[in-house]
């Protein structure tokens, strides 16, 4: 499928239906189906877990959109994940992971695999000399995420790809927060891009799921193969919905941006604020990279009170448009306390948060009521 970003968004994959003419792919809630003869499958569907129509639709969207040449869909962000570690590695195999990687990857890595026999190391992605001294010959894979939850670091995907393809490893990236629609890790070297389809992408709060896209056949041939015979697969509907966020992610994203533009410096000149982090603003370590490898600075943004953490819990729990509530994504606008929801597992660990920070997933609410709900919390 050819054409701009929203037109893929809104065509790739989504054909109108061959037999009936619907313009929406048809959920297709069937489990089996019909061979013309033993092996006569038709469009080579034989059983869901393997292959649905409706999966396929979602799948040859997250390819298109990433500019990767095969998507694949998964129950949650974290079955993509377990899914990829499982082909890409087997017992020795090394991982190295990004400083203040969303915990969930943490905790799969550290916890769940690890007792397969699958070491890791912290590093901070901005250090090459750091990165360099944790490389093993055994490393498969340098875990990415930029910009980072919660702290809105950044790192440089081109010269991350350069670094790791020298090692013999892959450079995974996961592309939640930024979605394909202001980033593409693999038109910049990367070899994997992972999705939380739960956030930007669903973009509606109403749907759990996972993607992982690649551009390399023969790995996309090995994760197809784990995606099958390991089954965490997203069912019709999860996929059918995804497939209907996706239709205006461009829009959304572009109200999302403008809207923590607005709220980033309206946080910069309150008194009860110390510091904001929003990769938007001039003097945000990350901001010349993220200007060069995303196309917007996107909705997410946290900030620090000098109050600290009373003040913090108390901005969480008087704020109205913005609902106290994990996860990010939607259209609706959150606030959390990453230190005591999100990241509690993070404590005592290197990828604890400071305890006076908050995180808000900005949602395409009108700007002045997310203004005005600011400013009577932080009163
Ligand atoms: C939510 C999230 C995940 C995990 O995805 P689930 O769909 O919750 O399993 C992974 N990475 C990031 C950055 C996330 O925000």
């Amino acid at each position: 499928m050819d054409g701009g970003f929203n037109t893929r968004a809104i065509h790739a994959g989504q054909d109108p239906d061959p037999a009936t003419g619907a313009v929406i792919p048809p959920l297709h809630l069937t489990t089996t189906y019909k061979q013309d003869g033993v092996g006569g499958l038709r469009g080579g569907y034989e059983y869901s877990r393997s292959g649905n129509p409706t999966r396929t639709a979602l799948q040859e969207a997250l390819a298109a959109l990433e500019e990767g040449t095969t998507g694949l869909a998964f129950a949650s962000g974290l079955a993509a994940e377990d899914t990829l570690l499982r082909t890409v590695c087997e017992p020795g195999s090394h991982v190295v992971l990004g400083g203040d990687a969303y915990g969930g990857t943490f905790r799969l890595i550290s916890r769940v695999a690890a007792p397969w026999g699958v070491e890791h190391s912290p590093a901070d992605l901005n250090d090459l000399d750091a990165l360099r001294s944790v490389m093993r010959p055994t490393t498969r894979v340098i875990w990415c995420e930029t910009p980072t939850n919660p702290l809105l670091n950044i790192a440089d995907i081109a010269r991350l790809a350069e670094f790791a393809h020298e090692h013999g490893a892959l450079l995974v990236v996961d592309n939640t927060f930024a979605s394909p629609y202001l980033q593409r890790p693999l038109t910049l070297g990367a070899d994997v891009v992972v999705h939380s389809t739960t956030k930007y992408l669903g973009g509606h709060s109403d749907v759990v799921g996972g993607a992982l896209v690649v551009g390399d056949d023969e790995l996309a041939d090995r994760l197809a193969y784990h995606q099958n015979a390991m089954g965490a697969v997203n069912g019709p509907f999860d996929a059918w919905l995804v497939l209907r966020g996706i239709k205006t992610l461009g829009v959304r994203m572009d109200r999302h941006g403008a809207n923590a533009a607005c709220i980033a410096e309206f946080l910069l000149g309150h008194p009860a604020v110390g510091s904001v982090l929003y990769p938007g603003l001039p003097d945000h370590p990350g901001h010349d990279v993220a200007a060069r490898q995303m196309s917007g600075f996107g909705g997410m943004l946290s900030f620090r009170l000098t109050g600290g953490e009373e003040a913090a819990l108390r901005v969480c729990e008087r704020a109205r448009v913005f609902t106290l509530a994990e996860s990010l994504g939607g259209v609706e606008s959150l606030i959390e306390h990453p230190a005591r929801m999100t990241h509690a597992s993070a404590a005592g660990s290197p990828l604890e948060v400071p305890a006076d920070l908050v995180r808000l997933s900005v949602g395409i609410e009108d700007a002045e009521d997310l203004l005005a709900d600011l400013d009577q919390a932080l009163a």
